[in-house]
């Protein structure tokens, strides 16, 4: 069993805010280390098995007004360390102030990160700055002269004081497939060994909708199929938040994507037009049992695909 229902609230209030074990519960708040932001769905990169399927989304953005509403609202259930801002490629978001005004103004977070690919740093104005304490860079093998001005940007913005991390990835890991699968036994052996829901608690807040991970947000989508997500205009007590958050079951979407168990490979760009043929057709194919069964007998994972480096 992953999680265990503990009766008593009040022996909640030292847990971790992330890991494998029950949420923390301090009054009537939900806490945990970050909430995750998709500001926009596109991206200028194609990365093969991208997990937020950014190659084949239609542009969309998710509109600061409608989003304020929602972090507000659930700012009474859940409160967050950070809220990660990413995409799709956060900076190709029209009016990406207005974003982080929002977000700051709904009270739900201490802090904000923005999670991006670097090529589009130059966008970030210092008022952007005044509202943005991390910067996360996933720096993918791209060409020198690319990697060279993303590299020179991070080292300006570390000297203007803003925390820089940089995550250098060499490798990939299979994320989701083409087709869902029926074979229950391995959909639950991808659920119980998901980082991204249990241990790193993606949780993904978008348009009065809470999702435990971004996949999920995905598939309801292109499923037009919802029920892997909770009302955020409905929700009425925190018990309801936490019986969302920790529950022992596989969603839908798990029967197409592969947690944090996909093959391995070599982190490579692809057309956009390939992208979904470049994916495991399903499950079966795209899983790596080994990686599977290590971490079924212990929740932990080290991403073993990037390196990080903090620059301040
Ligand atoms: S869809 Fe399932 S397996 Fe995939 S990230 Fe979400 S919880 Fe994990």
């Amino acid at each position: 069993m992953l999680y265990e229902k503990l009766e008593n609230i009040n022996s909640r209030t030292n847990l971790p805010l992330n890991g494998p074990g029950n949420y923390r519960v301090i009054g009537n708040l939900v806490y945990t280390r970050a909430i995750e932001i998709n500001a926009v769905r596109q991206c200028n990169l194609s990365c093969r098995s991208c997990s937020h399927s950014s190659p084949v989304s239609t542009c969309k953005e998710y509109d600061p007004i409608v989003m304020e509403k929602d972090l507000s609202t659930m700012s009474h259930f859940l409160h967050c360390e950070f809220i990660r801002l990413l995409g799709g490629e956060p900076l190709l978001h029209s009016n990406l102030l207005e974003v982080l005004m929002a977000i700051k103004r709904s009270k739900i977070t201490d802090k904000i990160c923005l999670v991006t690919n670097g090529i589009l740093l130059d966008k970030l104005s210092d008022e952007m700055l005044q509202y943005i304490d991390k910067i996360e860079i996933s720096i993918y093998p791209l060409n020198k002269s690319v990697l060279q001005a993303i590299k020179n940007n991070a080292l300006r913005l570390s000297e203007k004081g803003i925390k820089v991390r940089l995550l250098e990835y060499s490798d990939f890991r299979e994320s989701i497939t083409q087709q869902s699968i029926n074979n229950s036994g391995l959909i639950q052996l991808v659920y119980d060994t998901c980082q991204v829901a249990h241990t790193l608690r993606c949780i993904t807040i978008d348009n009065n909708r809470v999702y435990r991970c971004p996949q999920s947000m995905i598939y309801s989508e292109n499923n037009n199929d919802f029920s892997d997500s909770i009302e955020i205009d409905k929700l009425s007590s925190i018990d309801e938040l936490l019986m969302f958050l920790e529950n022992n079951n596989y969603l839908h979407s798990c029967s197409s994507c592969l947690g944090s168990v996909g093959k391995k490979f070599n982190h490579e760009q692809v057309s956009k037009d390939k992208w979904i043929e470049s994916l495991p057709v399903t499950i079966e194919d795209g899983i790596d049992m080994e990686c599977a069964k290590s971490l079924v007998k212990k929740l932990e994972y080290k991403n073993d695909c990037m390196t990080r480096y903090n620059l301040n």
